[in-house]
């Protein structure tokens, strides 16, 4: 990023503070954006001022409570100038859930008509998440506007059933159609008090009292504003083998109905996980939790002959989801071993597959995790040595392993072909070839997720920041400010609808184009097991 910044330059309205405390020029850089927070009430204002950093309070706006001031503040130059604008202030509740003080951001804003005027907030979830983050109860939903007060219980009780979670009588108005928006409210009454004075007002004032716990964000959120490419690396998401596990569990429910118990996570990625469960299926660590004879998948990382002979005694009826390149390796681990070699195995202590492999020979397999394992293992014989690799691991690292374990074994056999499965040095590759063009790296995977965790390494040993999320939740905003073209990739587990919903609340914060930059194209498909194939 090349931009003029200093942390002691005195700040103007011209300039900006982000959350780092670093002070930037708007004037000297047009990719420097300026937010306005629009507060209806002198009180609201008051409280966000007084909490944002120094040189951000002169971009609170004083709006005035209704639709005729918030249509008029909607036409002054510092409205007009401002590259989005934020709605800051309280709110009632309409959904009875909701408690005083509860925060609510709007991920939709209609008007008076409700659903069918909406403003679409995308960056909601980004914002809601950083402010669960300072400990806030937070929920996301539609606001309604009203351009009266509805104290009346029975217009409360209709706009709740429409789905609205609390009612103002601003946002709408306030809204850009142009320009990113963000609606943020406390919420002073819940769904069963009255609206009308004077009780409303000891309300109100305790709800104010909770606003300036909201400035960190909106300043992280007005640092973030700004027009971003967005770099699709290809291929990402889901490889054959996670297909084909997820699909034998959908089959198994299809054809033999719930409950089916999944031995492990199916593959390592929790939104899977989650939705197969509202579908039916049961993970379990291990097998004594699975009633005798039910139906069990074994997951796409493979098991270990002893956990076959487990599940043989409790008479389970087992289809294996084993990803047919897990097995490749199970079974290279049977022949080399079978013949008489020690067979190191390169991979992740603990890691499913790691455990499964190994399980095939425990005495004649042992684990090297790094080069500095590598330099210290110890074997039978240094003539007899074969190495096979986990298939998520990256091809830099193992390389450095495997001429440590050439220089101490000179006669070291390797796997008649690469370990290291097609799906992930293809999301490698792409990664690393729109990684040098990117200012921050987004990976979509879940942290027990190896491939996913290798494709962030591949990120960062090429110098480019790179983050591990599961969802567009798990987003710093922090990361975002400065960061003008993004690369998102997503691990061989990761379903690509994560990859849309975080390009969509981009989207939230300004302007994004999109490329995607797709190295190569897969078509590789994997059958499902006998078990549960269909004719
Ligand atoms: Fe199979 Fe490779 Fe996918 Fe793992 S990442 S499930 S080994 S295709």
């Amino acid at each position: 990023m090349n931009r003029e910044t200093s942390r002691n330059r005195p700040i103007t309205s011209n300039s900006m503070q982000l959350p780092d405390g670093e002070i930037v020029l708007r004037g000297t850089d047009p990719t420097v954006s300026r937010a306005l927070w629009c507060t209806p009430m002198r009180l609201e204002a008051r409280a966000v001022r007084s909490a944002l950093p120094a040189g951000l309070a002169e971009q609170v706006q004083l709006t005035g409570a209704g639709r005729a001031h918030s249509e008029h503040a909607a036409r002054t130059a510092a409205w007009q100038d401002a590259d989005g604008i934020g709605v800051v202030g309280i709110a009632g509740a309409l959904d009875a859930k909701l408690q005083a003080g509860d925060v609510v951001v709007a991920d939709r804003v209609w008007g008076p008509s409700g659903p069918s005027q909406a403003r679409q907030l995308p960056a909601a979830a980004l914002v809601a998440a950083q402010l669960r983050a300072t400990g806030l109860r937070v929920f996301v939903g539609p606001v309604v506007s009203q351009d009266h007060l509805v104290s009346r219980a029975g217009d409360r009780q209709r706009q709740a059933r429409a789905g609205a979670l609390a009612v103002d009588m601003e946002s709408f108005w306030l809204l850009p159609a142009d320009r990113p928006g963000l609606v943020v409210r406390v919420i002073a009454d819940t769904a069963g008090q009255r609206r009308l004075p004077p009780r409303t007002l000891g309300r109100v004032r305790t709800a104010v009292r909770a606003l300036p716990a909201l400035a960190p964000v909106l300043a992280q959120w007005g640092a973030a504003l700004g027009s971003r490419e967005v770099l699709l690396p290809g291929p990402r998401s889901f490889c054959a083998g996670v297909e084909r596990a997820i699909e034998i569990v959908e089959l198994a429910l299809h054809q033999r109905g719930a409950p089916v118990y999944v031995r492990k996570q199916i593959v390592h990625n929790r939104h899977v996980v989650a939705e197969l469960e509202q579908r039916g299926a049961v993970f379990v660590d291990e097998l004594d939790q699975i009633p005798a004879g039910a139906t069990t998948v074994f997951s796409a990382h493979g098991v270990s002959p002893a956990v076959w002979t487990a599940a043989r005694s409790r008479q389970l009826d087992v289809i294996d989801a084993t990803c047919p390149l897990v097995t490749k390796v199970h079974t290279e681990v049977r022949r080399f071993s079978d013949r008489g070699d020690t067979v190191i195995f390169i991979g992740h202590a603990g890691h499913e597959e790691s455990e499964g492999t190994m399980g095939e020979r425990p005495g004649q397999t042992v684990l090297v995790q790094d080069v500095f394992d590598a330099r210290t293992v110890q074997v039978a014989d240094p003539d007899r040595v074969t190495y096979l690799v986990q298939t998520t691991l990256s091809a830099y690292d193992v390389d450095d392993i495997v001429s440590v374990l050439r220089s101490r074994f000179p006669r070291l056999r390797a796997p008649a072909t690469d370990d290291i499965c097609y799906a992930t040095t293809n999301r490698q590759d792409a990664l690393a070839a729109v990684a040098d063009e990117s200012d921050l790296i987004l990976v979509v995977g879940s942290e027990n997720s190896s491939n996913s965790l290798r494709l962030v390494e591949t990120a960062q040993r090429l110098g480019t920041a790179a983050h591990l999320i599961d969802d567009a939740g798990d987003i710093d905003l922090g990361w975002l400010a400065g960061a003008r073209t993004i690369g998102i990739t997503a691990g061989a587990s990761a379903p690509t609808t994560l990859v849309d919903e975080v390009v969509d609340s981009l989207h939230g914060l300004g302007p994004v184009s999109v490329q995607h930059r797709q190295l190569v194209t897969e078509n590789i498909r994997f059958t499902v097991p006998k078990e549960v194939r269909t004719l």
